[in-house]
């Protein structure tokens, strides 16, 4: 995969010292833009957003301290390194207390340039790691009262909805269809809360268990084929298990949900039906040895640019997903398994997921005990 290459936005009005340290950035593997005037780099801040700003003291247009306060308006996670003139130093340390990273002072070596560039990037990146822990954390508080609150009203739609469904004449196809709407409805917001759940549930070491990868990816498509009753029709699985796979010992219940929200997307994206071939192998490389389940199918494929998003909490382009799916299955998976999971798509072709479990360690030993 190509990594991304990161963003740095050069606000200087001297053009050939811009162009120089351009090069030489670009020559390190960086993006680099470049703005002549304060003005322009703000234009440019917004449509490009830079992980990194090098911002000269001294421009046509705007005070330096101005742009610096504009950038972190605009997004706050631009890391700054304020570049001064010979003697601007005064300035340039009361410029960070207002939230530049970094500054250095003209004329300066590249070497110099590119230590203070790695250095921020770095801090910034950390900084964002944080906030988003944080993020996390504080959904992982406010998921369970908000699954309590709409739980509870829930169970009282669907009883009621239930004795309405015994009282009443559903002939009546608009009555019917108002019914299931109700049904169809409830049963998505029930889906949403348990997703929510699901991400933020604590890990339960006390429920592993050493298990058949066969017998899960079998149990998934069992239910799978209930909440997809019409569509299971349209859809031919293959199963290709090879034989002698160890067990892999995980908490069943959290595996099952995982290949069971790859396989939802799976349906989802073969909504005229299509082919899903599952293969479980045995990989003996690297120790311990690994569990591989390949989910591969051929439905609507993933666009380029949304490959490197599919595993953030809430991305989605369903018009209904919560976009927690994968979210969750990276959780299960990576997290609280130390397995591996992979997506490649084309769009338009289809979609194929790789699965890693460890096997432990004694299993594959006839007789071996596992933990
Ligand atoms: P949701 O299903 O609620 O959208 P997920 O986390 O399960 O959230 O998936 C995120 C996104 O990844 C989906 O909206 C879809 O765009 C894409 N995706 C995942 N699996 C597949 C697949 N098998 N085929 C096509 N797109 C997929
Ligand atoms: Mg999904």
């Amino acid at each position: 995969m190509e990594i991304a290459k990161r963003k740095i936005l050069l606000v200087d009005d001297n053009f050939e010292l811009a162009e120089m340290m351009g090069l030489f950035l670009e020559h390190y593997g960086f993006q680099v833009s470049k703005a002549p005037n304060g003005q322009k780099a703000i234009e440019k801040l917004v449509k490009e957003t830079p992980d990194l700003v090098l911002l000269d003291l001294n421009l046509p247009d705007m005070l330096g301290g101005r742009v610096l306060k504009r950038i972190k308006e605009i997004n706050d996670d631009t890391a700054v390194i304020i570049i001064t003139a010979y003697g601007g130093e005064q300035v340039a340390v009361e410029l960070m207390k207002a939230g530049a990273e970094d500054f250095i002072s003209k004329p300066f070596e590249n070497e110099a340039l590119l230590n203070s560039v790695k250095a921020v990037l770095k801090i910034r990146d950390a900084r964002m790691e944080d906030k988003q822990q944080e993020r996390l954390s504080s959904l992982e508080k406010f998921f369970p009262f908000l699954a309590h609150e709409i739980r509870n009203p829930l169970h009282a739609i669907s009883g009621a909805l239930a004795i309405i469904q015994r009282r009443s004449n559903l002939q009546d196809e608009v009555m019917a269809k108002s019914v299931k709407i109700i049904q169809e409805e409830v049963q998505h917001l029930s889906g949403f809360v348990q997703e929510c759940l699901d991400f933020v549930r604590p890990v339960a070491k006390s429920r592993f268990v050493k298990v058949d990868v066969k017998e899960v990816v079998a149990v998934a498509i069992n239910i799978l084929s209930h909440i997809f009753e019409d569509l299971s029709k349209q859809i031919h699985i293959r199963q290709e298990a090879e034989p002698g796979i160890p067990k892999i010992f995980v908490n069943y219940e959290e595996i099952k949900q995982a290949f069971l929200n790859i396989l939802k997307n799976s349906f989802e994206a073969m909504g005229e039906g299509g082919e899903l071939v599952i293969q479980m192998r045995f990989k003996t490389e690297p120790a311990p040895g690994w569990a591989e389940v390949i989910f591969r199918d051929n439905g609507s494929g993933i666009k380029k640019e949304n490959l490197r998003s599919l595993f953030q909490p809430f991305f989605t382009t369903k018009l209904r997903g919560t976009g927690l799916g994968l979210a969750i299955c990276r959780r299960i998976i990576a997290e609280r398994h130390n397995g591996k999971i992979e997506i490649e798509s084309e769009e338009g072709k289809g979609t194929t997921i790789r699965v890693e479990l460890p096997i432990p360690q004694t299993a594959g030993i006839p007789g071996g005990q596992s933990p």
